[in-house]
């Protein structure tokens, strides 16, 4: 087994343990789960002229790419391989607009690096992950949205008192995942700093609670997460330094698609479903719900 593959094992074991609790000790403080909205699935309007939902149809079951690893955001049950979080909620309130109830739509994980091309070759249908709306990946993919913004942060040790912002990274070692858009902002505007790349955060994570490296790096969003399941052990850095409006990536050409899921986000925004969803799922890690952002339909 390689180092980095052994690594996310720390991080479950230090997420376990958090979760059970010492025998005797009170409840956990903060916001507690709210009820999970259910979605009216529609079947009397069609959406026609779109390629990828035709396909969809005739598979019976919607492909959409998600991830695994990011706490109250995109979390799969290693025993139930049932998948959670807001923008798994996401996916199912517009999955459900387009004719698919939750029983058919089937997550698959597509790391941060990977989304394009997936999207691009057809292995899923549409993608919901912290996936950041941007001119270059907007050459490649179509973007609905945005349904939520958030801004790239640092999270360190919770005894680190050094590291305020990106200006303190400089010889430190700081980790992202490849190809996302916190990746590239340090390679580019912090050369000085020691970038460090995975596949996943949960490995960075892992590699900032063994020490290997000094502090992670991408959305708030994603970090107030982690931090929130293991609060003793890590903390966030300073404030956040970039804008990241989160879109549902579609097939580059599939107007239909993208202007339908538009459609989606706006009624589901418009009938209450997205802040139940955002109550029950990221509001756990302490941040109330926003008002949630103004629909680019380009
Ligand atoms: N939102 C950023 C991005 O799309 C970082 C989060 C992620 O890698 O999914 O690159």
């Amino acid at each position: 087994m390689t180092f980095a593959k052994r690594l996310p094992a720390a991080l479950a074991l230090l997420l376990l343990v958090a979760a059970c609790g010492k025998p005797g000790t009170p409840p956990p403080k903060g916001p507690q789960p709210g009820a999970l909205p259910s979605y009216q699935v529609r079947t009397g309007e069609v959406i026609n002229g779109s390629p990828t939902l035709e396909a969809a149809r005739g598979r019976g079951h919607l492909v959409v790419g998600a991830k695994e690893d990011q706490p109250y955001l995109g979390e799969k049950n290693p025993a139930t391989g049932e998948y959670s979080g807001f923008d798994i909620e996401i996916a199912r309130m517009v999955g459900a607009y387009l004719g698919f109830g939750p029983d058919r739509i089937q997550f698959r994980t597509i790391a941060s690096a990977n989304r394009e091309t997936a999207l691009s070759n057809g292995q899923v249908d549409y993608y919901v992950g912290t996936y950041t709306i941007n001119a270059n990946r907007k050459k490649l993919v179509g973007f609905a949205g945005p349904y939520f913004v958030a801004g790239q942060a640092l999270l360190v040790r919770s005894g680190d008192t050094a590291v305020h912002g990106p200006q303190d990274l400089a010889g430190r070692k700081v980790c992202s995942a490849a190809g996302s858009t916190p990746y590239q902002r340090i390679e580019k505007d912090h050369p000085e700093a020691h970038l460090v790349g995975y596949d996943t955060y949960s490995a960075c994570v892992d590699n900032l609670i063994t020490g290997q490296v000094d502090a992670v790096t991408t959305d708030n969003a994603i970090l107030q997460g982690y931090a929130a399941k293991v609060p003793d052990e890590l903390k966030l850095a300073g404030a956040p330094f970039s804008t990241e409006p989160y879109g549902i990536g579609t097939p580059h050409d599939d107007t239909v698609l993208r202007l339908a899921l538009d459609d989606a986000l706006a009624a589901h925004e418009r009938n209450g479903d997205w802040k139940k969803a955002y109550d029950a799922t990221l509001g756990l890690s302490g941040v109330p719900a926003p008002a949630p952002p103004q629909i680019d339909r380009y």
